[in-house]
């Protein structure tokens, strides 16, 4: 019989770094275009999964020696290679028992029709404008489950002031894949409260000014920044932005950019290659996280 113990156990084995087990019932009132049952109408749990990204990957761009590792390795490695083939061997542990298994990685560059965010971590992302449920009273697909709400119904960690997802232990140096299914396992209970304790390090520490003291983050602003427009990125030259009026706004993080600037400026921005990933070098050297992971250690809060 399957039993949440044995998913734990098979999913510690294969690699990730926590399980937590969500019980549907938390997602009711959910948007359906981001609700597990809009997926599998009859599920009954959430499997949510964490992987750590290293601490040395954080490390390394802080000091100003490395930044491609975190890029690879940090992101696209976890999201593209290693969450796919745990996912699909977690789905056919699941699937061999009877169960649906809905595999759930991280949609990296789609975004749900109205949602006009974007994601700093690729080259560009595509909102879903286009499309139209299949019927009356159902969603349009695709349907993008909101990570951060699944995390948090798992009882693995809760939002922080910046965004990010932040763990006992980990910190915000995670990352998840969950599984939508139908198996009847013994839930746990979702995270109370939050560690994020309002410090507003992270708001202080990004060089882009992306984060606002309530909390609102400008996405088009940190994807400029994560892709390195700001002085502090150690591989700026005089080159970068030359005769441009702006220039020292923007290298001084002082320019406030939305889609259609932030896309202007992603042409000009050219320090390390894109390709053949697709996916941006992290330039800013994740300093929001950084900030966020010392100080929670210094208080002893992980
Ligand atoms: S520090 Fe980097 S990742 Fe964090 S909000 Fe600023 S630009 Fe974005
Ligand atoms: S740095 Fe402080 S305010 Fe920002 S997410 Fe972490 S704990 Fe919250």
């Amino acid at each position: 019989m399957l039993t949440a113990q044995i998913i734990k156990e098979k999913a510690l084995e294969l690699g990730a770094s926590a399980v937590g087990i969500g019980d549907i019932k938390y997602f009711e009132g959910t948007n359906p275009q981001r609700d597990p049952k809009s997926i599998l109408p009859n599920a009954t749990c959430v499997i949510g999964f964490a992987f750590r990204v290293p601490r040395a990957l954080y490390n390394v761009m802080e000091s100003g020696k490395q930044f491609f590792n975190y890029t690879q390795l940090g992101t696209k490695f976890i999201d593209e290679e290693m969450s796919e083939i745990f996912l699909l061997k977690m789905g056919s542990l699941i699937e061999n028992e009877g169960y649906d298994a809905c595999l759930q990685r991280n949609v990296s560059n789609l975004r749900i029709k109205g949602d006009k965010t974007t994601n700093p971590e690729l080259g560009d992302t595509y909102e879903l404008v286009f499309v139209e449920p299949v019927e009356e009273g159902k969603p349009a697909p695709e349907i993008i489950m909101d990570f951060n709400q699944a995390a948090r119904i798992c009882g693995l960690g809760a939002a922080g002031k910046n965004g990010h997802v932040i763990m006992p232990k980990f910190g915000p140096y995670v990352r998840f894949v969950f599984i939508v299914t139908d198996a009847p396992l013994e839930c746990d209970k979702p995270f109370e409260g939050t560690l994020c304790d309002n410090c507003d390090e992270c708001v202080k520490a990004c060089p882009g000014h992306a984060i606002a003291e309530d909390g609102t983050i400008n996405t088009w602003q940190c994807a400029v920044y994560y892709r390195g427009a700001h002085k502090s990125n150690p591989f700026m030259t005089d080159e970068f932005l030359k005769g441009d009026p702006e220039r020292e706004a923007v290298i001084n993080g002082d320019k406030v950019f939305n889609r259609e600037s932030a896309r202007e400026m992603y042409k000009k921005i050219d320090f390390l290659p894109t390709a053949p990933t697709g996916y941006s070098p992290c330039l800013c050297g994740k300093k929001c996280d950084t900030a966020c992971y010392k100080h929670l250690k210094e208080k002893n809060a992980l």
